[in-house]
């Protein structure tokens, strides 16, 4: 028997047949070895899929042991590469935390919930909300991804703005190490002054320094109002106008402030049943914005804020959502644009953020600078706005063959974070690195902040065995 089929031997028995999906399973390995938009196929000698914390320090113990990677993978919606396993200088399994899905605690006058790494996200609102509490992470993969995921790419969504990205959410975390401890830090406190915050270094680091196992995030009072609200505007200078003016009025209550631009809304509309838009003329942008809280008034505000926007020439029309389905509708619009990309052809995308100031001149630069190379691009750019985070995808043009389209990808992504970098913004404002993103760390961080991470990553896991060919090169 090969050193590799003693490994999957021993894993096998540690975790029985429900535990492990071995080549010789067929098509059952597929969908772990491949990456949401098929832009990676990955190869692995097989997924070990552990039911508790302790099988899971056993297999990586075990993989450590046998110089064998490990990639962890959680719902597998990341859109960089970074779950899927890539047999570089070791041969690899996927640890998936699909088994791994248990809520262990709700302490709700702590305001915290205890879950393992492979709950759904939308399985933890749904926990917290049964006990009368918002978990506020909210994206759009949120029926698909994994708290474990979340937390490892460090996941912004709609309401960051509120309550910040998913490592604002975090108070502890269960971790395996790459040598197979675990590290229980599954702290419930909000003040924690002892020594270095270990959490954190787990939290957005992909999978890379080690394989989470379990988390205390926080929780929060439900709002008792929620207002929506549809702005039809003249561009995209005056919808940051209007953010400005919004987040001034309602104060911490701007829940969510989301923007679609003009073709955004169309393929929308044009691709996706049941989507509409609300508005009798067609205007140039929309701003989609949610006020939550626990007093009245904000319908009162939103009001009062929009009619003078559009007494100043901010806004050119406005509808406020009269009942939960009106507001559902509204959001069916910016949820359903991802979906109409991928049927409008071919899409070139990045995902970056700026000062809220550069947001509108980032647009204009970028969409100049891409219309000089390339004359009938379609930018779609929308996003979480209120964060300076814009999904500045570029739609290829008319009639133009798709592959011939897609060769434009690493010229685009250079001139876009050219400009984006020269902003004081990030090349990847939500997603990671994983793969696709690899070069423009090493692009645009500096020596210092590269040799930082690496040192991290020799001294947390000196084998290189966790997750091998994400972030780093
Ligand atoms: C339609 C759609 C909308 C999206 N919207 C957003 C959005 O608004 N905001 C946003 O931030 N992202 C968004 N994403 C991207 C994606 O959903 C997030 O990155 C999500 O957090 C990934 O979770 P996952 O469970 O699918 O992780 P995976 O894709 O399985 O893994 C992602 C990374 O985390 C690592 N990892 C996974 N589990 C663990 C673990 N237990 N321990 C250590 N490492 C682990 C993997 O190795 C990999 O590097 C969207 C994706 C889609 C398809």
């Amino acid at each position: 028997m090969s050193a590799n089929e003693n490994v999957i031997t021993h894993i096998r028995d540690l975790l029985g047949p429900k535990g492990w999906i071995g080549a010789e399973d067929g098509p059952a390995i597929a969908p772990y070895l491949r990456e949401e938009r098929g832009l990676y196929i990955g190869s692995a000698l097989g997924v070990a899929r552990p039911s508790s914390a302790d099988e899971a320090a056993h297999v990586v113990e075990i993989c450590a042991e046998a110089g064998i990677a490990v990639t962890a993978q959680g719902g597998n919606t990341g859109l960089v590469g970074g779950g899927v396993p890539f047999s570089g200088e070791h041969p690899a399994i996927v640890l998936s935390s699909d088994r791994l899905t248990r809520i262990r605690s709700i302490d709700a006058a702590n305001r915290t919930i205890t879950v393992e790494a492979g709950v759904i996200l939308a399985d933890v609102q749904k926990a917290a909300a049964e006990a009368g509490l918002l978990f506020p992470l909210s994206l759009g993969a949120e029926g698909s991804c994994r708290i474990g995921g979340n937390l490892s790419t460090n996941a912004g969504g709609v309401h960051v703005l509120r309550y910040g990205n998913a490592r604002d959410l975090v108070l502890g975390l269960e971790v395996v190490l790459a040598d197979g401890r675990v590290w229980d830090g599954l702290r419930g406190l909000r003040k924690d002054n002892t020594g270095y915050d270990l959490k954190q270094l787990f939290i957005g680091a992909e999978g890379t320094l080690g394989i989470i196992t379990a988390a205390t995030l926080k929780l929060y009072p439900r709002p008792t109002v929620v207002e929506t609200a549809l702005a039809a505007l003249p561009g995209i200078t005056e919808a940051m106008e209007l953010f400005g003016r919004i987040a001034e009025a309602a104060g911490g209550a701007v829940n969510a402030y989301e923007v679609m631009n003009r073709f955004a809304v169309d393929i929308a509309c044009r691709h996706v049943e049941g989507v509409r838009d609300p508005f009798a003329e067609t205007h140039p942008q929309y701003a989609l914005i949610e006020l939550a809280g626990q007093t009245d008034g904000l319908r009162e505000t939103l009001e009062r804020v929009l009619a003078q926007a559009i007494d100043d020439g901010v806004a050119v029309d406005a509808v406020i959502a009269e009942n939960i389905a009106q507001g559902e509708a509204f959001w069916a619009i910016r949820e359903a644009i991802p979906e109409a990309q991928k049927r409008e052809g071919g899409s070139i995308k990045h995902d970056v953020s700026v000062p809220l100031s550069l947001v509108a001149p980032f647009i204009d630069k970028a969409t100049q600078a891409l219309e000089a190379v390339l004359p009938g691009i379609r930018p779609c750019a929308f996003g979480h706005a209120g964060d300076g985070n814009i999904h500045f995808n570029i739609s290829q043009p008319q009639g133009m063959d798709k592959d011939a389209y897609l060769e434009h990808w690493q010229d685009f992504n250079a001139r876009v974070h050219d400009i984006v970098m020269e902003m004081g913004g990030s090349f990847s404002a939500e997603h990671g690195i994983g793969r696709l993103k690899r070069g423009d760390m090493y692009r645009y961080k500096s020596d210092v902040e590269i040799d930082l991470m690496r040192a991290l990553k020799r001294a947390l896991d000196p084998d290189g065995i966790m997750n091998p060919g994400k972030i780093f090169q």
